[in-house]
Formats: C-alpha cells, structure tokens, sequence
C-alpha cells in the first residue's frame, strides 16, 4: 500500500500518459486519497479532474500546478497547491507560457532535424494534444522515429539541458512564479530539490518571497536524502511535501501515483494551511 496523500501528478493535459479521469481511477485504486493534478503550466485539465473526484465521497481533489523558474544552469520548479484556477490574469499570464512551449518546441525540433534526426513535427503536435506541449513530447516522436530506444536515451542524448537539440523557453524568476502563485491564493513549494546547486541559499531567497514547503518524498529519494532535506525543511519552518511526479512514462526513477513513503501528517498541515488562507472553498 502506498501513501494516502500523492502532491505532484501529470496527465495529458502537460505532457503525462494519462488523462486526469485516468489518472484519479488509478491513483484511487492504489489507496491516494488526497491527490494533487499539477500540470506544467496549464489548469485546463482540472475541470475533467473535479467531474471525476466527484464520484468519490473520500477523495480530495487539489487543484494544483507546477512552473518552471528561470536559475541559470538549474531547473528550479515550484509547484502551487489550492490555485485559484478560474483566475483571468493568472490564466492569460499561463497561456503566453503556453505559447512560449510552443515556440520553442519547434526550435528544438529544427536543432533536430540539423542533427539528422528529424521528428514530425505532426506528430509531436498530436503527442501534445491540446496540453502544454513540452520536451518528453518531443523525446517520445524521438522514439517513434527510431532514433532513440527510450524517453530517457531521448533526454540522455538531446534533450536535457546540456543537450544538443536544447532550447530554454521563456520563464519567470522563482520569486515571481511565488508572486504569481500566491496572488492566486496558491501554496508555493520547491519541487524535487536534491540536485539543486545552492540550496541553501536559495532555501533562504525562496522562504523570504513566501515559499511554504518543499518536496522531501520524491521518487527514488533514498532515506539518506529525505533525512537530509527534512532537516532542512525543519530550518527554513517549511512543510516536509512530497508526490511521485507521475507521468506514465516509465523508466527507471518513475513512481506510480502514491508510491512514496509521504506520511499524512504534512499533507493535514498543507490542508490546515489553505483552511487558514480560506483557499479550500476552491476544493
Ligand atoms: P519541459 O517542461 O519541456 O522543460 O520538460 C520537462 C519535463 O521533462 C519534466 O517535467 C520531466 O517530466 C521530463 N524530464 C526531464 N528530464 C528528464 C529525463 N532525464 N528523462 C526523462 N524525462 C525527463
Ligand atoms: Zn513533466
Ligand atoms: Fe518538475
Ligand atoms: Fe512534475
């Protein structure tokens, strides 16, 4: 059995396998009974989400996303749980993120093509669907192509930021991706930090700006880096969070919905805390 709680899941609405319908039926199955969708850059996948947590009375839906952040040489994400979704200026400042995707998927796909390993540039834009369209699209025609046997040989051999069909896209800096988030009455918290340079620092720039949490459960954590990043969270008074980031895709350091050891005491807090903020009327 897993945990209860699950703060940081993808559908199809970014770039996960699953629709959100999908992707509620299997983490319900698996015993996830507080579940945040948290799609790059997009709430569009949310009211699909919401019609289908509302057949299940013990299931608590959050309405959540997550942002990339402009650090040079690192990506820094923060996701925001309890967001206002129905916000007009949160949702034009989202579709000219959106947009940005876009445009710099295509560069990415011409960098491609010079490399001699053209994708369809179709085919991509059918991956996306109607989602925010994002480098695991571009990695999976990479694969349909032949040019790459995985996702990750996709990310290994191109894709990754030091890779040689990568392009950076617009993105805001982490203490505006806060602003943004938190004028929606969002919860701001620091996704997957185990590999960031600096932490501490940014920990410190982050927590001023209004950052509430960070994510200690995560994946293929070992014990070593959930006791290490807890005592941090401890420091910087914030909420010890985690989630599987579930996209579908497998590979080796992919999770199923709720397979993390994230213990139900944090996830009560991040609740008590949107109560706080009177942010839970949105649930
Ligand atoms: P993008 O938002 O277009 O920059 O793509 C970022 C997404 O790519 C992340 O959310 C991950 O899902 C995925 N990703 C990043 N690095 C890798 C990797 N090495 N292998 C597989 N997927 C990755
Ligand atoms: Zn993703
Ligand atoms: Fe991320
Ligand atoms: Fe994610």
């Amino acid at each position: 059995m897993g945990s209860r709680g699950d703060l940081h899941t993808h559908s199809t609405f970014s770039d996960g396998i699953l629709t959100p319908t999908e992707l509620i039926e299997l983490a319900y199955q698996r015993g996830v009974r507080i579940m945040a969708l948290t799609d790059h850059d997009t709430t569009e996948g949310l009211p699909e989400a919401f019609a289908v947590a509302e057949h299940y009375p013990d299931f608590t839906l959050i309405p959540g996303i997550e942002m990339s952040t402009d650090v040079p040489g690192s990506e820094v994400h923060i996701l925001g749980h309890f967001i206002d979704w129905g916000d007009d200026q949160f949702e034009l400042q989202l579709v000219r993120l959106r947009e940005s995707r876009l445009g710099r998927a295509r560069r990415m796909a011409d960098k491609l093509e010079q490399l001699g390993k053209p994708v369809s540039w179709e085919r991509v834009e059918s991956l996306a669907g109607e989602g925010a369209v994002g480098r695991p699209h571009i990695a999976r025609a990479l694969v349909e192509a032949g040019h790459v046997s995985s996702v990750n040989e996709a990310f290994d051999l191109y894709l990754s930021r030091t890779g040689p069909a990568y392009v950076e896209r617009e993105r805001l800096t982490p203490a505006q991706v806060i602003e943004t988030l938190t004028a929606v009455h969002g919860l701001p918290t620091l996704a997957h930090p185990r590999d960031l340079e600096g932490l501490e620092g940014l920990l410190e720039e982050l927590t001023t700006a209004g950052l509430i949490g960070m994510e200690v459960y995560y994946q293929d954590y070992t014990p070593d880096v959930v006791e290490r990043l807890k005592g941090l969270a401890d420091r910087f008074d914030l909420l010890p969070l985690g989630g599987s980031d579930y996209h579908g895709f497998g590979g080796h350091q992919q999770r199923q919905p709720g397979d993390i050891p994230l213990p139900d005491e944090p996830v009560e807090r991040l609740l008590a805390l949107a109560r706080e903020r009177g942010a839970l009327e949105t649930v």
